[in-house]
C-alpha cells in the first residue's frame, strides 16, 4: 500500500532518495525528508502506540510534537515523537510496550553535548518566531533559532491557501509562499537555527539558560540574555466515545500528513469545526482527493469567513450547523461516525443521530496556546477564554513577569499568522532596544508594527481576542 500523493493542484511534492526503516523487523520503504510517522501512515500504518492501561490504539494526531500519540522506541531510544523524527536509512523502529522500557545499554545511544551562547534565543521558528529572529538580527543582535520540527515555518508550511489580512502581511500570498519568503530573509539576516530541537527547560541564574534536546540524543546548553517564546498552539480535543481511535485526528495534523508530506490520511472525512481551520482544511482534503462528506458545527452559524464555506458548499458538501459528533465507531481504526442534533443549550436532541460511513475525523475546535516552557520557567499565568485558555501575564510589549523573556504569536494568545508576525517584529525590536543595538530603527520598527497590529485587529473577528489581551495586560500591570 502506498498512500503517497504523486499529483496534487497546488503542490508538488519532490520525494528524495528511498530508504528502508524496519518496524518490529519488517521493512518498510521511505523517502528521506519523510518523518517516521508520516513514512509508516504512508505504507498503511496507522496504529504507533497502544494506552497504557487498556491497551486502546493510538494513531496521528498533531503531526507537529506536541501530543504523545506517536511515541515509540527508535534505535534503541524510548518515546521518541515520530512525527518530528526524520528517517534514516536503516532506523529500527519498535511499538513500546506499557510505560516503555529505558535503554537497555548505554552504549545504544550516543550521547553529544554542546554549549552555546547568544543574545538571544527565539523559540520556534512559525511566522512569530521567523520574524522576531529576522528583526533581531538585522538589528544587529546575536540570534539562535530553535525549532522541534525538521522544517521551519510553523503553520505556514502546510498552508496552501491564500491568507487573508491586510497587504502589508502578506494578504492574497499561500501561507507556503510566505514561509519560504520568511526563510529567505532568515538566511539574509544570518540568523542562526537549529532544527529537530526541542527547548525543553528553562534554568534562570545570571544568564538565562536553557536545555534543547536535539535529534533525540544531543544534549545542547544554551547560555542567553533574552528569549522570545514563539511555540504556537496544540489542537484542542473534543470529548466522545472512541475519540482516541486512529482516524480522529486534528485538522493541523491532517493537514501535514497531506500539505507537507504529501500523503492521503483517508478516503471519506467528516470535519467537525466550520471555523476558518475547518473550512479551509476541508477544501485542502478535496484537493488531496478526499470525499469530505460533510461538516458539522455545534454553533448556530458559520464561524469561518463566508468564501472558505460557499467554496465547500459549491463542491456540494453540505454544512451542518447546531451539528456535532456525538461517537465514533471502529475496533482499531474509525469506519464511522455519529452525528447529532443541538438543542440552543447544545444539548443532543434525541432522535436525531445519524451515522455515516467514514474512515477520518477531523477535529477542527480550536487550539491551546503552547505556554509549557513559559510556565516551567515561572512566568505568572492567567486562564483566558478569549486567548484559548492558559497564558503568561504579559505586557502590550509581550514582556513576561520574567526580565528578558517574551512571548509572541499563537502562544500569546490564538490569532492569526498576520498578527503573529507583527508581534515577533515587536519583540525583535524590543530585545534590540534593551540591548542598546539601532536604537532608532527599533523604535521606528517597533512603532510601525505596532500601527500595523492594531489596524489588524480592528476587524470584527478580532474583538473577543482584544478583550483578552486587555484582560491580560491589566493583570502585568497590576503585578508589576
Ligand atoms: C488551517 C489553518 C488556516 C489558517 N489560515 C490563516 C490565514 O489565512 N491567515 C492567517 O493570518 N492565519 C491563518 N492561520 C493561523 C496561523 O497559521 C497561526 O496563527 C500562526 O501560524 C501562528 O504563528 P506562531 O509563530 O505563533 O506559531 P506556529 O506557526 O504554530 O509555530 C510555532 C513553532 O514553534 C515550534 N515549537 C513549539 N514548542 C517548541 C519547543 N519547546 N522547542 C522548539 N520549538 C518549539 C513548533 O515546532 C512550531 O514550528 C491558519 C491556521 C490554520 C491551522
Amino acid at each position: 500500500m502506498d498512500l503517497r500523493i504523486w499529483k496534487h493542484p497546488i503542490l508538488e511534492f519532490k520525494r528524495e532518495k528511498p530508504v528502508y526503516i524496519y518496524l518490529n523487523g519488517k521493512k518498510i520503504k521511505a523517502y528521506e525528508g519523510e518523518t517516521i510517522a508520516a513514512a509508516l501512515y504512508a505504507s498503511g500504518i496507522k496504529i504507533y502506540s497502544r494506552s497504557v492501561k487498556y491497551h486502546r490504539p493510538r494513531g496521528f494526531f498533531c503531526g507537529i510534537g506536541k501530543c504523545s500519540s506517536c511515541l515509540m522506541r527508535v534505535n534503541g531510544i524510548p518515546h521518541v515523537r515520530t512525527c518530528v523524527t526524520l528517517v534514516k536509512d536503516g532506523m529500527k523502529i519498535e511499538y513500546e510496550k506499557g510505560r516503555g522500557e529505558p535503554p537497555v545499554t548505554t552504549t545504544e545511544i550516543k550521547v553529544e553535548e554542546e554549549k552555546l551562547d547568544t543574545d538571544l534565543v527565539v523559540v520556534g521558528g512559525g511566522p512569530a518566531g521567523l520574524s522576531a529572529a529576522i528583526t533581531a538580527a538585522n538589528l544587529g543582535v546575536d540570534v539562535y533559532l530553535i525549532d522541534e520540527n525538521p522544517r521551519p515555518g510553523g503553520q505556514l508550511i502546510k498552508q496552501t491557501h491564500k491568507f487573508f489580512g491586510s497587504k502589508d502581511n502578506y494578504a492574497g500570498v499561500r501561507g507556503v509562499e510566505i514561509a519560504k519568503i520568511l526563510l529567505r530573509e532568515l538566511q539574509k539576516a544570518e540568523v542562526k537555527w537549529v532544527l529537530n530541537a526541542s527547548v525543553v527547560g528553562y534554568y534562570g541564574n545570571k544568564r538565562s539558560t536553557l536545555a534543547v534536546v536535539q535529534n533525540n540524543h544531543k544534549l545542547i546548553e544554551v547560555n542567553t540574555r533574552d528569549i522570545i517564546v514563539a511555540s504556537g498552539a496544540q489542537e484542542n480535543m473534543l470529548p466522545f466515545p472512541n475519540n482516541d481511535l486512529p482516524g480522529v485526528y486534528g485538522a493541523g495534523g491532517v493537514q501535514t500528513l497531506m500539505n507537507v508530506y504529501g500523503i492521503k490520511p483517508g478516503n471519506n472525512a467528516l470535519i467537525v469545526g466550520a471555523g476558518n481551520v475547518g473550512l479551509i482544511v476541508g477544501y485542502q482534503l478535496i484537493q488531496a482527493g478526499v470525499n469530505v462528506k460533510m461538516v458539522v458545527e455545534a454553533m448556530p452559524k458559520i464561524g469561518g469567513y463566508l468564501v472558505h464555506a460557499s467554496k465547500l458548499r459549491r463542491l456540494g458538501v453540505p454544512i451542518l450547523t447546531r451539528h456535532s459528533i456525538s461517537a465514533a465507531k471502529g475496533k482499531d481504526h474509525v469506519e464511522g461516525a455519529i452525528i447529532v442534533e443541538l438543542d440552543e443549550k447544545w444539548q443532543p436532541i434525541e432522535g436525531t443521530e445519524q451515522e455515516i460511513e467514514v474512515d477520518l475525523i477531523c477535529l477542527a475546535v480550536g487550539l491551546t496556546p503552547s505556554s509549557e516552557l513559559l510556565f516551567q520557567a515561572g512566568c505568572e499565568k492567567a486562564y483566558i477564554p478569549e486567548l484559548g485558555g492558559p497564558v503568561a501575564i504579559h505586557n502590550e510589549d509581550l514582556e513576561t513577569t520574567i526580565d528578558g523573556m517574551y512571548l509572541a504569536g499563537d502562544v500569546s494568545g490564538i490569532e492569526e499568522a498576520s498578527t503573529a508576525m507583527m508581534e515577533g517584529r515587536i519583540t525583535g525590536a524590543n530585545v534590540a532596544i534593551e540591548l542598546g543595538k539601532e536604537k532608532i530603527q527599533a523604535e521606528k520598527i517597533r512603532e510601525e508594527s505596532f500601527r500595523h497590529l492594531s489596524a489588524l485587529r480592528e476587524s470584527p473577528f478580532s474583538e473577543r481576542v482584544l478583550k483578552g489581551k486587555e484582560k491580560v495586560w491589566r493583570m502585568w500591570r497590576e503585578l508589576k
